[in-house]
């Protein structure tokens, strides 16, 4: 059966809405996301406008600050430091891959903890690893939520994570670890990957290969995550797990578009939400 991120992902951004909507009736500050984006990638223009669009709907305020792709480190770094400072701004985002010339962990590093919504600053790195109260990645958080929504318990789950970015892989391991799910974190050199993958009662895969998974890493019954966002021989989206091939075997899974993908924003909202209630107090 598929999850439907779409759905779950417009019902949370309704529930924000009406938060936000509260604020406002209660003559409160509304919260504001920062995004910066440097340079002219065509992938992160369509994400830093859907990003604007999700605050727009959900009655947030939304600033996005266009840098030419020649900005340098020193200028990037001013605007950080302003708005860090910046009562008004709640989240600070940076759209990410930054130019070459751009030190990507130094930026990282200065924004505030406090208004990091992606949730890659160390210091909310650490908070999650040592489950603090802190900001969590977008991408895995969602797909916590997607669980939630299909009532899925992970105690004493096998949980088999394939890929180990800083942005899922990792994040996302460490709040199945936190549901006391038995987590395996996978990747390239992972031997024997089939095997390995075939224990998952939840298989989340995050490669960012085009219909890598098919039925031999697949358990009957599984549930399936599929985090990756690629183009097939035809050019259609899809993800890494070749969907028509275990849809039947499966318990759940999300599709490719419309699962994982559209959860990721709507918890850029609810992060911003978060961090804007926090500093206020
Ligand atoms: P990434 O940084 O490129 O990491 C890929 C990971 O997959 C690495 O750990 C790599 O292993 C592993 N890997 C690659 N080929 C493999 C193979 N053949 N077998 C086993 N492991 C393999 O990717 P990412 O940023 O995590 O993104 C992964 C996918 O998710 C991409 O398609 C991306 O577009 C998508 N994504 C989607 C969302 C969303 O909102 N839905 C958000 C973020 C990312 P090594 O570490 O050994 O190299």
């Amino acid at each position: 059966m598929n999850i439907d991120g779409k759905l779950i992902s417009t019902k949370r951004k309704d529930e924000l809405k009406m938060k936000v909507d509260q604020l406002k009736n209660e003559g409160k500050r509304i919260p504001q996301l920062t995004v910066i984006l440097v340079g002219d990638n065509q992938a992160s223009q369509t994400y830093v406008r859907n990003k604007e669009r999700a605050c727009t709907y959900v009655g947030m305020l939304s600033q996005v600050i266009r840098l030419e792709e020649s900005t340098s480190e020193g200028v990037l770094i001013d605007i950080i430091e302003k708005l860090n400072q910046d009562d008004t701004v709640d989240g600070i985002l940076v759209q990410l891959p930054l130019p070459s010339h751009i030190h990507e962990d130094k930026i990282l590093d200065l924004i505030d903890p406090a208004k990091d919504v992606d949730g890659f600053h160390p210091s909310n790195v650490a908070k999650l690893l040592l489950g603090q109260d802190g900001l969590v990645p977008c991408t895995p958080k969602g797909m916590m939520v997607l669980l939630d929504e299909i009532n899925y318990d992970l105690t004493g789950k096998e949980v088999v994570v394939v890929g180990r970015s800083n942005i899922v892989g990792k994040p996302v391991s460490l709040l199945c670890l936190q549901r006391n799910a038995t987590v395996t974190i996978a990747h390239s050199r992972t031997q024997d990957l089939p095997q390995v993958c075939k224990r998952a009662d939840v298989l989340i895969a995050a490669i960012g290969k085009a219909k890598f998974f098919n039925r031999d890493y697949v358990k009957e019954g599984a549930v399936i995550l599929d985090v990756g966002i690629n183009r097939d021989e035809n050019n259609k989206l899809c993800g890494d797990v070749d969907y028509e091939d275990v849809k039947d075997i499966v318990s759940y899974i999300t599709p490719v578009p419309g699962g994982v993908g559209p959860m990721t924003i709507a918890m850029l909202m609810e992060n911003t939400l978060d961090a804007y209630l926090k500093r206020e107090g």
